[in-house]
C-alpha cells in the first residue's frame, strides 16, 4: 500500500485517477485549487478513510510525506487556460517546481502529467515521442505549451542534478464522464450542443483532425508508468491513434444523439494545430499499453452522463 499525492485530483482526469488508486488499495490525497476542478467529482470518495482532499495551490510550497506524486494540476481547456494564463504559466512552471522539490525531498517517483500540445501545429504525423515539436512561443496558447514544455525541461534536470525518480507522460485529447458541461473542450461543447438541438460550433472549416482517447484507458496507461519496474522515465505518448477531421466528428455527435442541431462554422483561434494523431508504439513496447475503448463507446458513455445532467 502506497501514500499517494494527486494534485489537480479534482479535475476531470484527476478524479477519475483517485477513484482507480483507491480501488488498488492506495491512500490518495487529493490537492485542488478549484480552479477548473469541483468537489462534485470527487464527493462520492469523501467518506472513504484512504482518501484526503487538501484546497491548496501548486504554485505555493506543500509538505507531507509521500510516496508517489501524479502532477495533473492545469487547467487543460484552451478557454480555461487562456482566462490567465500568467497563472496558467506559473501553475505549469512553479507547479512542477514545488512537487519536484517535495518528490525530492521524501524521495517520491514523480509523474507529470504533459501533453500533446508540446509538439504545437505538429510538422510530423503522427507524433514520435522523438519530434521535438513546432511551437509558438509568443501565440495565445503559448503560456500552457511552453509552461508544460518548460515543465518536462525540469523534470529532466531535477532527475539528472538530484536524481530524482520521473515519468513523464504525453497526453493526447481525452474525454469522458465528469468532463464539465462549461469546460469549452470540443466533446463537451458537441454533445451538449446537439442533447439541447443548438447549432454545433466548428471553428474554422472542421478539417482539423483530433485523436480522442476514453479516460479509463488513459488512467490505465498513467498508472501503468508510474507503477513500471523498469527504468522507463518517458517521455511517452498516452492517446488514442483514431484521427478524425471535426467536421466528421459533429456528425458523429449528431447521429448518435439524434438530435435536430445544424452546424455552424466560427472564426478559427489563432495556432489550433491542424493535424493530431499519437503514435503509440513505445507505450506498447514499455507499458503493454494500448486503449480498449472505441470511439464509438466511449461516446455512448459520455452521451448518458451529458444526458443525466440535463
Ligand atoms: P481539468 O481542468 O478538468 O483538471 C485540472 C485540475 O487542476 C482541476 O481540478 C483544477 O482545479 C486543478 N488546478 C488548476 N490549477 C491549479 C493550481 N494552481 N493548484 C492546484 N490545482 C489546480 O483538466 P483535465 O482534463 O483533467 O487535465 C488534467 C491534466 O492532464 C492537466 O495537467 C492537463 O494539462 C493534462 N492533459 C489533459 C488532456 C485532456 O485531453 N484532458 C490532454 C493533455 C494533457
Ligand atoms: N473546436 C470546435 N468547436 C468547439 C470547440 C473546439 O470546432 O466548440 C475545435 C478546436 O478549434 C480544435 C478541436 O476542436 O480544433 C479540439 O479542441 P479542444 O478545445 O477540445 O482541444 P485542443 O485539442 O485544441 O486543445
Amino acid at each position: 500500500m502506497k501514500r499517494v499525492l494527486v494534485t489537480g485530483g479534482a479535475g476531470f482526469i484527476g478524479s477519475h485517477l483517485c477513484e482507480e488508486l483507491l480501488r488498488r488499495g492506495n491512500d490518495v490525497i487529493c490537492l485542488d485549487n478549484f480552479f477548473t476542478g469541483s468537489k462534485n467529482s470527487i464527493r462520492h470518495l469523501l467518506s472513504n478513510n484512504k482518501f484526503e482532499l487538501v484546497r491548496h495551490d501548486v504554485t505555493k510550497e506543500y509538505f507531507i510525506e509521500v510516496d508517489e506524486i501524479y502532477n495533473l494540476a492545469c487547467p487543460a481547456s484552451p478557454p480555461h487556460y487562456q482566462y490567465n494564463p500568467i497563472k496558467t504559466a506559473k501553475t505549469s512552471v512553479l507547479g512542477i517546481i514545488n512537487m519536484l522539490g517535495l518528490a525530492k525531498r521524501c524521495k517520491a517517483r514523480i509523474l507529470q502529467a504533459s501533453t500533446s500540445e508540446i509538439y504545437g501545429n505538429p510538422s510530423s504525423h503522427p507524433q514520435k515521442e522523438t519530434y521535438w515539436g513546432n511551437v509558438n512561443p509568443i501565440g495565445i496558447r503559448s503560456c500552457y505549451d511552453e509552461g508544460k514544455r518548460m515543465a518536462e525541461t525540469l523534470m529532466f534536470d531535477y532527475h539528472r542534478q538530484n536524481n530524482v525518480d520521473i515519468r513523464v507522460v504525453r497526453i493526447f485529447n481525452t474525454y469522458g464522464t465528469r468532463m464539465d458541461k462549461n469546460d469549452g473542450r470540443v466533446v463537451s461543447n458537441f454533445i451538449v450542443q446537439a442533447l439541447n438541438n443548438k447549432d454545433i460550433t466548428i471553428y474554422g472549416d472542421g478539417s482539423q483532425t483530433r485523436s480522442f482517447c476514453y479516460v479509463s484507458d488513459l488512467v490505465e496507461g498513467l498508472i501503468r508508468m508510474m507503477e513500471n519496474k523498469k527504468e522507463f522515465l518517458g517521455p511517452v505518448n498516452l492517446g488514442n491513434p483514431c484521427e478524425t477531421s471535426i467536421l466528421d466528428f459533429a456528425k458523429l455527435i449528431i447521429k448518435m444523439t439524434n438530435s435536430n442541431s445544424k452546424i455552424v462554422f466560427c472564426p478559427l483561434p489563432s495556432d489550433d494545430p491542424v493535424q493530431r494523431k499519437p503514435d503509440i508504439t513505445l507505450a506498447g513496447e514499455k507499458l503493454d499499453w494500448k486503449p480498449n475503448i472505441s470511439l464509438e463507446n466511449g461516446l455512448l458513455k459520455t452521451i448518458e452522463y451529458f444526458k443525466e445532467l440535463k
